[in-house]
């Protein structure tokens, strides 16, 4: 990995992502669709790959947001218990996406407030 860093946290952009085009319970959606549109968006180090990000996806997985339905290599599909919320973080101005099961923490790294 190299110097760069994102103006947003990746833990946050990939909540947004999932918010805003997979915030359907019903719907499944793969970690590579979101990695991909994080590169797209271009707020991520170009030398990251899919591996390097994986945690991010496992700990939304272990948070509540969403459950892991299948794996194939580096592949993960997922699929949300329920509809994500926005929320506005006053701690660190920006704004988060929690489902309604998870602690009502702050998903920026950096942040942490409660919510
Ligand atoms: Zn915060």
């Amino acid at each position: 990995m190299g110097d760069f860093i994102p103006s947003t946290p990746i833990q946050i952009q990939i909540r947004k992502v999932i918010f805003e085009e997979h915030n359907e319970p019903d719907a499944k959606f793969t970690n590579d669709e979101i990695f991909d549109k994080l590169k797209q968006n271009g707020d991520l180090d170009p030398s990251l790959t899919i591996d390097d990000v994986e945690s991010y996806f496992l700990d939304i997985c272990n948070s509540g947001l969403a459950r892991n339905i299948a794996q194939n290599f580096t592949t993960i599909w997922m699929k949300l218990f329920l509809p994500i919320e926005k929320i506005h973080c006053t701690a660190c101005n920006f704004d988060v996406y929690l489902g309604p099961e998870e602690d009502r923490t702050c998903p920026n790294p950096s942040c942490r407030s409660t919510v």
